[in-house]
């Protein structure tokens, strides 16, 4: 085949095993939240062969500071941001044309327990369609998706209207701060983002809020034996536990989140909070003078920070407010670490709808809008106005011992944003 007729689709077809050894590279590299720094050299070195213009930003965290999403990420507060360096890179266009953004978190979380696994989680095996590996889903194989996207569209000499840009970020299993949020505040705004997450052949179209607090009850110690001299925390505890109980209950039963719900077995759960952690106590014949509860509540779109906050804050004050000792003596309330806002993105918009008829194109199928549970790095672009999507590989285990992703999805996802891109940011026809 010539080089004219050679499609940027058709020349990732013939090249799909660059597309696993891609994949396989990014596996082997080790890159739990706080440690991206040696892949994102890898991906730095990768995107200059390509001339795509690489550069390292590293999050400056005083800019963050300033910023009404922040919080501080487990990692940052672990590993700081020094060494952590997020990438970006232009494939530029002619400048009459609509840009976009890929982007793409190169962290993964921990491979613990890698006894359970059969699999090394950082050989990239590759088996049948699958290669297993921590982050092989989630999301290195989007993130090589990106990549070979951009790479077959120069290997073609494609020449396109809008500007792509590239991004490879760190930070996201843990709220995204130093990652994508910092590259909305420093990055060109572009006109729409995917962010090829392992969502099979759905269209991820929002994200749940996600908070998390502390609940601190104090008490007076005593002697286990004279315990009548003090006032156990952790009973004084029981009716504000309770409390958020009966709130979740009453929450999952009113709250809906149609994009969660697609999911039948997410019914009446699109609402969730969480009693996660409790410390209380040192000794059973002490009795207890600091009882200290660790919550998480995640909540769907519609709701805001300030509504969920309000909520749980008088949730836990009336429960107080019905004991003698917690009248006097009241819960105090924290919020800590997570902060996420909910985002939902127009599936109306006119990228939404381009996206759509390439997945009919090559899949054959009509994909379902789906919205996540948990926090999305989606929610810093579509926040800062430009409309995103996820849209990515099928994967399994995601998290989870042998988390496994399917080439053949890979080389799908990778055609269906090659055509995306071509259709959103127009082709100059004569070269
Ligand atoms: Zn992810």
């Amino acid at each position: 085949m010539s080089s004219e007729n050679l499609t940027p689709t058709n020349w990732i077809r013939d090249n799909q095993e660059e597309l696993v050894k891609l994949i396989q590279d990014l596996v082997r590299i080790p890159s739990v939240s706080g440690k991206e720094e040696d892949v994102q050299k890898f991906i730095y070195n990768k995107l200059k062969d390509l001339n795509l213009e690489p550069k390292y930003i590293y999050p400056d965290i005083e800019k963050l500071r300033e910023n009404n999403d922040f919080f501080e990420t487990t990692s940052f507060t672990k590993y700081g941001y020094e060494n952590r360096p997020n990438v970006a890179g232009i494939l530029r266009g002619t400048g009459k044309g609509k840009s976009i953004c890929l982007n793409g978190h190169v962290d993964v979380v921990s491979p613990e327990p890698v006894e359970h696994w059969t699999y090394d989680p950082w050989g990239g095996e590759k088996v049948d369609d699958f290669i297993y590996g921590r982050g092989a889903a989630d999301m290195k194989a989007g993130v090589a998706s990106i990549i070979f996207a951009l790479q077959a569209l120069m290997e073609t000499n494609t020449k396109l209207k809008g500007d792509v840009f590239i991004e490879t970020t760190i930070d996201e299993e843990d709220g995204g701060i130093g990652g994508c949020l910092y590259m909305r505040l420093v990055q060109p705004k572009a006109d729409a983002a995917i962010i090829p997450e392992p969502v099979g052949n759905t269209i991820g179209v929002a994200s749940a809020g996600v908070m998390y607090f502390r609940v601190v009850v104090t008490g007076i110690p005593a002697h286990a034996a004279t315990a009548h001299y003090g006032v156990n925390a952790i009973v004084k505890m029981v009716p504000i536990i309770k409390a958020l109980k009966s709130l979740n209950e009453k929450r999952q039963k009113t709250i809906k989140y149609q994009y969660a719900e697609v999911d039948p077995s997410m019914k009446g759960k699109a609402t969730t909070l969480n009693i996660g952690v409790i410390n209380a106590g040192d000794w059973p014949s002490t009795v207890p003078a600091l009882c200290i509860l660790d919550c998480r509540i995640g909540f769907p779109p519609g709701e805001t920070r300030e509504m969920v906050i309000d909520q749980i804050e008088r949730t836990i004050q009336d429960a107080a407010n019905r004991d003698e000792w917690l009248r006097e003596n009241p819960p105090k309330i924290e919020w800590f670490g997570w902060k996420a806002r909910p985002h939902e993105q127009d599936p109306k918009h006119p990228f939404v709808k381009v996206l759509e008829s390439n997945i009919k194109k090559f899949t054959k199928e009509i994909p379902i809008y789906i919205g996540g549970s948990a926090g999305l790095d989606a929610r810093f672009f579509v926040h800062h106005g430009t409309p995103a999507i996820s849209f990515g590989p099928y994967g399994e285990k995601i998290h989870s011992t042998d988390e496994r992703v399917s080439v053949s999805s890979t080389l799908k996802t990778t055609e269906i944003i090659i055509s995306t891109i071509i259709d959103w940011c127009g082709v100059e026809l004569d070269k």
